[in-house]
């Protein structure tokens, strides 16, 4: 028999099956809480304290208190990756305003935050699509104007992926004004006609990406040019390559975009050696 999936859940780990959450919680019945992803290779955490940064930003830019500082958290990760024996995949954390009867506005002090976290056991080196390249379609980008918070609420994401998921396809990049914001689970990049690296600067219009700003470093490190920058959905179209990054996905070369092929139609070599860069550097830890 293989051992039962464990997951956090408020200062505990529980078979999955025991882990109960109240109906009036807050992230239930409001979406409001904040989650993060990290990945895991070699059964070690990639890009942790970046991911355990954010989740802190996040939580004070809604005003719920972190419970835990990074040592905590990546204490607990640590436990529940090595009780689950993951080796390659993910760990997910959630923390929500808390338990209290229905109102819109913050519960009175003393509402303590839920803090969940499950792991899920997943090929993140060997993917198969990193060999053949993703398709994309672009899609409407529906979402609210703090993209920049990693918020649980989804709705606008989970409409974009169905789209892509209804077309065949495995991303679908958010457009708005003309302008790819980023993918619905990840960074939108293009190296341009002129072999720049392009992708779009921060803001609150999207979210500050951890696999985006690790990127951009060892594009720099091996002198490639980088210009932060809006990018034009005409522009995409005829980039000379495409990918996009996030926890899970590494670095994913897209080779179609709304049925027309990118470059060759296959991934492009600046893209292959950026997903090699990352991962050597995962690696390192
Ligand atoms: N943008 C959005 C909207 C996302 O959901 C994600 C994945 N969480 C990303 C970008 C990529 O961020 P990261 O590299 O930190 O996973």
């Amino acid at each position: 028999m293989t051992a039962p999936r464990i997951v956090y859940l408020n200062g505990e780990f529980l078979p999955f099956a025991e882990a109960r959450v109240p109906i009036m919680d807050r992230g239930f019945l409001f979406a409001d809480g904040i989650y993060e992803v990290s990945a895991v290779i070699d059964g070690r955490l990639v890009d942790n304290a970046a991911h355990l940064a954010r989740l802190d930003r996040s939580l004070g830019e809604i005003g719920i208190r972190n419970p835990h500082d990074a040592q905590s958290w990546e204490r607990l990760q640590t436990e529940l990756v090595a009780r689950n024996g993951v080796t390659e995949g993910l760990v997910y954390m959630q923390v929500t305003r808390g338990v209290a009867e229905r109102d819109f506005a913050f519960p009175k002090a003393g509402t303590e935050p839920t803090v969940m976290m499950f792991t899920q056991a997943k090929t993140v080196l060997a993917n198969p699509l990193a060999e053949t390249g993703a398709r994309v379609v672009t899609v409407e980008d529906l979402r609210w104007k703090r993209r920049d918070i990693k918020s649980v609420a989804l709705l606008a994401q989970v409409l974009a992926k169905q789209q892509a998921a209804e077309a065949g396809v495995a991303e679908a990049w958010m457009v708005e004004d003309g302008a790819v914001t980023e993918g619905s689970s990840s960074t939108a990049f293009i190296v341009s006609r002129e072999r720049v690296l392009v992708t779009r600067p921060l803001s609150t219009a999207l979210l500050p990406g951890i696999t985006r700003a690790s990127v951009l470093r060892l594009a720099a490190e091996a002198d490639l040019r980088i210009e932060e920058r809006l990018i034009p959905v005409a522009e995409a179209y005829e980039a000379q390559e495409a990918f996009y990054t996030s926890a899970s996905a590494f670095v994913m070369p897209v080779v179609e975009i709304d049925g027309r092929a990118i470059g060759e139609g296959r991934p492009g070599p600046l893209t292959r050696r950026l997903r090699e860069l990352y991962i050597e550097a995962a690696r390192q830890g």
